[in-house]
């Protein structure tokens, strides 16, 4: 399977390096041709207002949210997640997000004194440790989407078809659980 990593900001070395760990081929998507060209799609952490602004830029905007509307697996982490919510509190003004996931979510939830911090969660029943750096929670959700992990009473891993998204950052662990989740039970090689 050849999955492409949104390379526009934001840690997407680390899910390179987590896909290929995964023993998949992985690519940085800056393009149209490599958008195009990937089984699975992943959104990096990073700053969603940015990613937004830099994915018009690169003329990436609309294409990303027509092929993650046809279908496409996607995985987004922290930032990534915000960038699949239909819906944002807390957003910048006017913040748009390429959507697909029927959810909304709080920016940066967690609040000022716990910016950052670690915690053990329990993630489709395995524990396990996850990073949270200024990360969003799932306010509310829709009635197709299955809650896979929760922290501070709020979901934190949520999937609805084929789109999955953490608050927490697995790809700043050692743990491939998450991506091995997604590759293996959400996505099929064409
Ligand atoms: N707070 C960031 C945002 O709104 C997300 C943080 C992260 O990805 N670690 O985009």
């Amino acid at each position: 399977m050849k999955v492409g990593v949104l390379a526009l900001q934001g840690d997407f070395r680390e899910h390179i390096l987590a896909t290929t760990q995964c023993g998949h081929e992985a690519i940085e998507v800056r393009r149209l041709s490599e958008l195009e060209s990937v089984d699975a799609l992943i959104l990096p952490g990073g700053e969603s207002t940015t990613i937004v602004h830099l994915a018009k830029t690169f003329e990436l905007f609309n294409p990303i949210r027509k092929r993650i509307g046809d279908g496409l697996p996607v995985y987004g982490s922290c930032a990534g997640m915000i960038l699949l919510a239909e819906r944002i509190l807390d957003g910048a003004k006017g913040q748009e997000t390429f959507g697909g996931l029927d959810i909304t979510v709080r920016r940066n939830a967690f609040g000022r004194q716990v910016d950052s911090f670690e915690s053990e969660i329990e993630f489709n029943g395995k524990k396990m440790n996850a990073v949270f750096i200024r990360a969003p929670w799932v306010e509310q959700s829709g009635p197709g989407v299955q809650v896979l992990a929760e922290a501070a009473g709020h979901a934190v891993a949520v999937r609805e078809g084929k789109i999955l998204a953490t608050s927490f950052h697995p790809e700043l662990t050692s743990n491939l659980e998450i991506h091995r989740y997604f590759f293996d039970e959400m996505c099929k090689p064409r």
